[in-house]
């Protein structure tokens, strides 16, 4: 019943005052397209978050932990549309701008 209430929003966000987001909110601001010889790629920068959720890097295959600066990205589908967003993957920063380098 209370799930409508535009109030409960609200205190949730207060309640969450340190700058730590839900991962959804995160992921929404800070999307971009960046073409590249190996395609089309979404990217998205995620803050660090306390959601203690590990991920694996593709580029070094070491750990991506969500209490670290990553970033989310996956291969644009042009006109086929949003199924790249199921195969997106966490990377380090630094291993996603290098990862032609490593073919
Ligand atoms: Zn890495």
């Amino acid at each position: 019943m209370p799930r409508s209430s535009s109030s409960r929003r609200a205190s949730k966000w207060q309640r969450q005052g340190t700058g730590a987001r839900p991962l959804e909110e995160s992921l929404a601001g800070m999307r971009r397209y960046q073409e590249a010889p190996d395609g089309g790629w979404i990217v998205q920068e995620v803050r660090p978050n306390d959601s203690g959720r590990v991920y694996t890097c593709p580029g070094c295959r070491q750990d991506v932990s969500a209490a670290s600066a990553h970033i989310v990205a996956w291969l644009d589908d042009g006109p086929f549309g949003t199924t790249g967003v199921e195969n997106r993957r966490h990377w380090h920063k630094a291993c996603f701008a290098s990862r032609q380098r490593r073919r």
